[in-house]
């Protein structure tokens, strides 16, 4: 694994435009279950269930349930020292985005300034009636569906199955993986797209792909150029010293 990870960090210092594509993985150490391969919020619902857009319009209050405890365990999550060694790698000019299927805001509180919220943010919301926008500090979760002024119900800014990427957000991110010369995919299962096919672009148009998970996914084999497993919380901490000395 160590030869594999001074790998990464030759090409991170060789690469000249390099960039980040992080998934629920990252966040897990911070105590944020994933969807995929783990327990907790997602055993009690199934996200195949509470994450559509068909079940948020036809039983909000059934859906916001999930909602205020995911919203709980995001409130008590601190970035870990993977989100703040992708920050520390673009303080040093070595990374130049985070594209992130997260809601959950780690990568900015970590230090990231350049996140594309490719599946939008839980620190919005807006009125399904009126169209107005909320942040969620404002809101009271204690009554849930939340209601705007209007008796509309709202709905977090977050991309829910079944519903478009943000345009500027997956023109952003398009654009990036067309650029980059070298990507690091970490924490990401790559089952979800368009998200899925931001690898198989960058590698097509010539990046190095470097894919950083627990366990292989469909890019392993297909689309990433190295695969280090482990923790994203050991593992980026590691290229990040490697890439500063
Ligand atoms: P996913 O749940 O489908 O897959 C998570 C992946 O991370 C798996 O492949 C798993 O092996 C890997 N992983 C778990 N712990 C890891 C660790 N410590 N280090 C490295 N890898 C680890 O997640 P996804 O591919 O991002 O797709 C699910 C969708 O739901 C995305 O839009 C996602 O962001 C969203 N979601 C977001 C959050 C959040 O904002 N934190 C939480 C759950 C789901």
């Amino acid at each position: 694994m160590r030869d594999r990870i001074e790998r990464a960090a030759e090409w991170l210092k060789e690469s000249e435009f390099a960039i980040a594509l992080t998934g629920a993985g990252i966040s897990v150490e911070s105590g944020i279950p994933a969807f995929r391969g783990s327990q907790g919020l997602w055993d009690k619902y199934d996200p195949a269930e509470y994450a559509t857009i068909e079940a948020f319009m036809s039983d909000p209050f059934k859906v916001w349930k999930m909602l205020k405890e995911l919203y709980e365990t995001v409130r008590r999550a601190e970035p870990n020292a993977a989100h703040r060694a992708l920050a520390e790698l673009e303080a040093m000019g070595k990374l130049r985005a985070v594209i992130t299927q997260n809601v959950d805001s780690l990568h900015q509180r970590a230090g990231s300034r350049n996140v594309i919220e490719f599946h939008g943010s839980g620190e919005t919301l807006t009125c399904l009636s009126c169209g107005g926008k909320f942040r969620i500090e404002d809101i009271d979760l204690e009554n849930i569906p939340p209601l705007c002024h209007c008796g509309g119900i709202l709905k977090p800014d977050v991309v829910f199955f079944g519903e478009p990427i943000p345009p500027e957000a997956l023109k952003s991110a398009f654009e990036l993986a067309e650029r980059c010369d070298l990507l690091l995919v970490v924490g990401t299962s790559a089952q979800v797209y368009p998200a899925a096919s931001i690898p198989r672009i960058a590698r097509d148009s010539g990046a190095r792909v470097v894919e950083i998970n627990l366990e292989p996914t469909p890019l392993t084999h297909e689309v990433s150029h190295l695969f280090i497993e482990g923790k994203a919380g050991e593992i980026l901490p590691e290229i990040a010293q490697l890439v500063k000395t």
